[in-house]
């Protein structure tokens, strides 16, 4: 089985109908870059760069410089040769705390975490923003800002990446003037205001953990509420399809780099949906691309109806075996 998988690699994710769905992989350090490599990723869909900010005790400096960061964001670009890597910009707080961080939080899943901390030490983001840049001299780099909820949180990061890009072209420094720069859907209210993101933003990717925390309000990582985490739940069924629906009506990308996008159960239900590009750690990643082979996506479309027409937990479950089935 394993050898099979590995024979894979090379094929791309194609429908049996001729859809090709794109896997992407989530990485957490640049090293990572050789298992995605390995496991035939089309690119990096989620570099989580808070993992250079985090466990400092070996290093000099308490955070990361720019020029650690930039070699780090170097590495894993040059390590994917040639194919796109999608750099977060910090998402520190709640499940990842920071060490320097003397804020004190009431609710840290609430708080001030990823763009909101950012945005409230632009000093430490603009040395972010820059090594970014400077590292999308070296190859396809796009940049995703997490946990965007309100316009002025996009519009302010906007304007510290035009302040980046002009300090660097000042100092005569290499960048990608036209990086993309996408928003992280992953708070409710994200989701159901994309008009305002499509307009400002090159694409959107899904995080589907943050967004099923927020929407079912169940603490991602708390044990005793970990059975009402629901990802088959009508209602982020239900916003599943509208952000892939209202994207595609703006021509906007999107993609899902969250734990559903890893999920076998549910590969099927979100090419159903429309979704043409997932992100997953790349251990996952053959066994998504054998279901996106073993499908014929016009089969899909009926059973996908009666499954949004369900809220009905039961018979949801029912009607995704059925999908199963309908090949
Ligand atoms: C998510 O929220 O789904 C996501 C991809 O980001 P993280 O798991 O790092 O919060
Ligand atoms: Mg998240």
């Amino acid at each position: 089985q394993k050898k099979k998988l590995s024979k894979l690699k090379k094929t791309p994710a194609i429908t049996q109908d001729g859809v090709e769905i794109k896997l992407l992989a989530n990485i957490e350090l640049p090293e990572d870059t050789a298992h995605a490599m390995d496991a035939g990723a089309s690119g990096v869909g989620l570099f989580r760069s808070e993992f250079l900010f985090m466990e400092r005790s070996g290093h000099e400096h308490k955070l990361p410089t720019e020029d650690e960061q930039f070699a780090a964001y170097k590495a894993a670009v040059t390590g994917m040769k040639g194919r796109p890597v999608t750099i977060r910009t910090l998402d520190v707080g709640a499940d990842k705390p920071l060490e320097v961080s003397d804020h004190q939080i009431l609710n840290p899943a609430l708080g001030l975490r990823a763009i909101r901390y950012c945005l409230s030490e632009p000093q430490l983001f603009m040395t972010q923003l820059r090594a970014i840049l400077r590292a999308s001299a070296f190859g396809p780099v796009k940049m995703l800002i997490p946990m965007l909820a309100h316009s002025m949180e996009i519009e302010q990061s906007l304007a510290l990446i035009t302040q980046a890009k002009a300090e660097l072209s000042a100092e005569g420094i290499a960048f990608d003037a036209a990086i993309p720069v996408g928003a992280m859907i992953e708070i409710p209210a994200a989701a159901l205001s994309l008009p305002m993101f499509v307009k400002k933003l090159d694409f959107l990717s899904i995080g589907t953990n943050d967004l099923i925390q927020y929407t079912l309000a169940i603490d991602r990582a708390d044990h005793e509420v970990a059975h009402l985490y629901d990802d088959l739940h009508p209602a982020i069924l239900q916003l599943m399809q509208m952000i892939v629906s209202t994207a595609d009506k703006a021509e906007i990308p999107v993609s899902i780099c969250g734990g559903m996008a890893g999920d076998i159960r549910l590969t099927r239900l979100l090419i159903a949906m429309g979704y043409r590009e997932l992100s997953m750690p790349a251990a996952l990643l053959p066994e998504i691309k054998q279901a996106v082979l073993n499908t014929r996506l016009e089969n899909l479309q009926a059973p996908l109806k009666r499954i949004l027409r369900s809220f009905d937990p039961l018979q949801i479950r029912e009607l995704l075996a059925a999908m199963e089935q309908a090949g």
